[in-house]
């Protein structure tokens, strides 16, 4: 009995989550496609090839990665509780809310980065990230476009850097305020700098991550190895893999061979024989 309501409440759960990632998909696809097809960098249609697949990746990441995510961050959280001097944490945890916010982007964007730069130079992450890589076709949907593995890597990388500064302290009664908010933001400017939308913003693409600058980022020929950033090209900028010229790129994809449906990708990298990095630019 008890297990059949445990059960039942595990359903409602996932009901309830596919319904808000429904939602926020409704929300998503209603502010990008006016952008999508009035500012185009290359004109497309909505339903072009890869379309779906996007969808179908973004409700898998939108029902598992909080779950995948949860056990591992709870396992951080409590490795430097025991290892780090409280004291230590605690100097970060008592910075104005503002402070620490912007404390938190910046040192959340340093573990991204390198996540993420990691996910490309380690043959063993790439089997994984290139699924991410595999779009021909680059717009707003692609950011949902990810293995799980992928996705709870490299956001791990930068909660990680965010519990051993103390800057992911509770806030009041809020025990994971500041590490939600860093997802969060960093969640919907991901879709923003993935929008096939051609605005250049000055000098403001050294500051904000774009979708040029993106865009670079998922390009098929040279310069691939580039702008690992999610928010701050600035982080490209102090490591060395900052590219941004006016042109846009090309062509977009990976010489890497992946599966195109939702299946063969979430197999392939336990599957595929040994793939080295997508060869270097
Ligand atoms: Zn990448
Ligand atoms: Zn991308």
């Amino acid at each position: 009995m008890m297990g059949s309501l445990a059960a039942h409440q595990h359903v409602l759960t996932y009901l309830i989550q596919g319904f808000r990632s429904a939602s926020l998909l409704v929300f998503i696809v209603a502010a990008f496609a006016p952008l999508e097809h009035f500012f185009a960098v290359r004109p497309a249609k909505m339903f072009h090839p890869g379309w779906l697949l996007n969808v179908g990746w973004y409700f898998v990441n939108g029902l598992s990665t909080v779950l995948l995510l949860g056990p591992p961050t709870a396992l951080v959280a409590w490795a430097v509780h025991s290892l780090l001097p409280t004291a230590f944490t605690d100097a970060a945890g008592a910075l104005p809310l503002a402070i620490r916010m912007i404390a938190a982007m910046v040192v959340g964007e340093i573990g991204f980065y390198w996540g993420h730069r990691l996910s490309h130079e380690w043959p063993l992450l790439w089997r994984f990230h290139a699924i991410h890589h595999s779009a021909t076709h680059i717009s707003v949907l692609v950011n949902a476009r990810g293995h799980p593995v992928d996705i709870v890597f490299t956001r791990l990388c930068g909660l990680v850097l965010l519990y051993a500064t103390g800057l992911a302290s509770p806030v009041g009664p809020h025990p994971t305020l500041i590490p939600a908010l860093v997802l969060f933001v960093g969640s919907l400017w991901s879709y923003f700098i993935h929008a096939n939308v051609r605005w250049r913003l000055g000098f403001f693409e050294e500051v904000l991550a774009s979708p040029a600058f993106h865009h670079w980022h998922h390009t098929l020929e040279d310069h691939k190895d580039r702008n690992y950033a999610a928010m701050l090209p600035v982080m490209d900028r102090v490591f060395g893999t900052f590219y941004l010229p006016e042109a846009w790129p090309e062509a977009y994809g990976t010489s890497t061979p992946v599966p195109d449906d939702l299946i063969g990708q979430l197999l392939n990298p336990f599957t595929a024989p040994p793939v080295a990095q997508a060869p270097p630019a």
